[in-house]
């Protein structure tokens, strides 16, 4: 099977067929920079890295492209009640996005565009929509999209045409369905507000326009795929695709994915609930990042995510029991003794896993399944490893469980030991081997100074950081 994928604009699970399978484009609308994501946030980033690292396990090269909302009504109201200048307030928060995006292990994009530095690319798009005069400037300078000359607008949201009003306005970055208006491209200078000067005015770009703008300055008019949470859907989305469609007159996106709402024991997240986790709250109170990718990530994309209390310690068990299987296997690969009937044996569980956890993810990235094959293989390795598979059986499932990984990423990285741990536990798999118990044992003491603590089980030596 290949990769099939449920797009949200025609309702339709369709393959998969890139415009050019040599370079796929991916575009996701990212954070707006002005405070801490929240672990809704990263559940839509975390699935986007999870589509982009399966597409390149596929043998897609990708371009991945998400955006850093540096400027829109937010930012310029949390700049004033922080009283500090836009550009520290955002340069701040994208290095806290960067740091928790790294420690959750989500794909570095190849490019994470600022707003703010591409706004020749907006002014352009915004000049081609007032020369079709599908945009239309009013008396204060500002520009607006005018959603009675798109007749197609409306139709990712599933809107209907006669709750438009049409001639009316909004000017708000953010607005509901019951606001169905004509929306703001450009907004006119206002005092206390940045603006910049540019061919079409002095101003600033509204919030959708940006997402148009750069998602086809690195990716071309038409690409791939765009995905976002499905809070976005409307207006943003749907702003996009009028915005960019009837500026080029080509389709603008072959695929758009969105990810399901993130409830916290059954609520939504919301400030006056006081139930919103923020990743690096989270990770400073010394959350395993790994824990909480996993957590993220288990669930399908398309189904709510409900996170409790359980949600972690649930997650902690399951990485115990990855990281102890690939313990046994690297212990297990150190020893030469093999049996050939259970080498085979090891082989077909190795390639049943693999088979079932590909065919999982192209079926619309079915993430619990595939988490399922990985769960049997660990099941069944562990077996195999008692009876006796040897060295070259655990190889073989060993090739598995990485390639897995290279989608999952959820094994502990060889830089999450501490430094020298490596070596020592390689040290202590030879004393073992050699029956050097009191070598073994030393060593044993010296990784636990170091905060790795070892224990010896019938499949080899297990480790887990203290
Ligand atoms: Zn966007």
């Amino acid at each position: 099977m290949s990769l099939q994928l449920r797009d949200t604009l025609s309702g339709e699970r369709r393959p998969f067929a890139p415009i050019d399978p040599k370079r796929v484009g991916v575009y996701s609308c990212g954070p707006t920079i002005y405070g801490p994501a929240h672990i809704g946030n990263f559940r839509s980033f975390l699935f986007a890295d999870l589509l982009v690292r399966w597409l390149r396990a596929s043998g897609y090269p990708t371009t991945w492209v998400v955006n850093l909302t540096d400027i829109d009504d937010k930012i310029i109201r949390a700049s004033k009640a922080e009283g500090i200048e836009i550009r520290p307030l955002t340069d701040r928060w994208e290095a806290v996005f960067r740091s928790d995006a790294a420690a959750l292990r989500m794909t570095t994009p190849d490019h994470l565009p600022r707003a703010t530095e591409h706004i020749d690319e907006q002014v352009n798009l915004v000049t081609k929509l007032l020369e079709r005069e599908i945009a239309y400037r009013t008396e204060d300078g500002s520009i607006f999209f005018r959603i009675a000359a798109w007749p197609a607008y409306g139709k990712l949201a599933r809107l209907d045409p006669e709750a438009m009003r049409v001639g009316e306005r909004v000017e708000a970055d953010e607005y509901t369905k019951d606001d169905v208006r004509d929306f703001v491209l450009w907004k006119a200078a206002k005092e206390g507000e940045p603006a910049w000067d540019t061919s079409i005015g002095r101003g600033r770009p509204g919030w959708h326009l940006e997402c148009s703008a750069m998602s086809m300055r690195y990716l071309g008019e038409s690409f791939d795929l765009h995905t976002g949470g499905i809070d976005l859907i409307f207006p943003h989305h749907e702003d996009e695709i009028a915005q960019s469609e009837a500026a080029t007159g080509k389709s603008f996106v072959g695929t758009w994915l969105h990810c399901a709402h993130l409830h916290v024991s059954g609520d939504k997240m919301s400030k006056s609930l006081g139930n919103i986790a923020r990743v690096s709250d989270l990770l400073a109170s010394g959350v395993d990042p790994r824990a909480l990718r996993l957590a993220l990530i288990s669930a399908h994309y398309r189904t709510a995510l409900n996170y409790t209390d359980d949600s972690l310690p649930a997650a902690t068990a399951a990485l115990e029991r990855i990281d102890a299987f690939a313990a046994a296997l690297t212990a297990r690969r150190a020893v030469a003794a093999n049996a050939a009937e259970r080498v085979d044996a090891a082989k077909v569980a190795a390639s049943t896993a693999w088979d079932r956890f590909a065919a999982a993810m192209d079926d619309d990235l079915a993430v619990p399944e595939a988490l399922a094959a990985l769960f049997d293989l660990i099941r069944e390795g562990n077996r195999l490893l008692v009876d006796g598979c040897g060295a070259d059986g655990a190889s073989a499932l060993a090739a598995t469980l990485e390639r897995m990984d290279a989608v999952l990423a959820l094994l502990p990285g060889a830089s999450e030991l501490p430094s020298g741990a490596a070596q020592l536990l390689e040290a202590r798999i030879a004393a073992r081997a050699a029956k050097d118990f009191a070598a073994s044992d030393r060593l044993r003491d010296e990784l636990a100074t170091i905060g790795v603590l070892v224990e010896d089980g019938r499949d080899g030596q297990r480790w887990r950081l203290k």
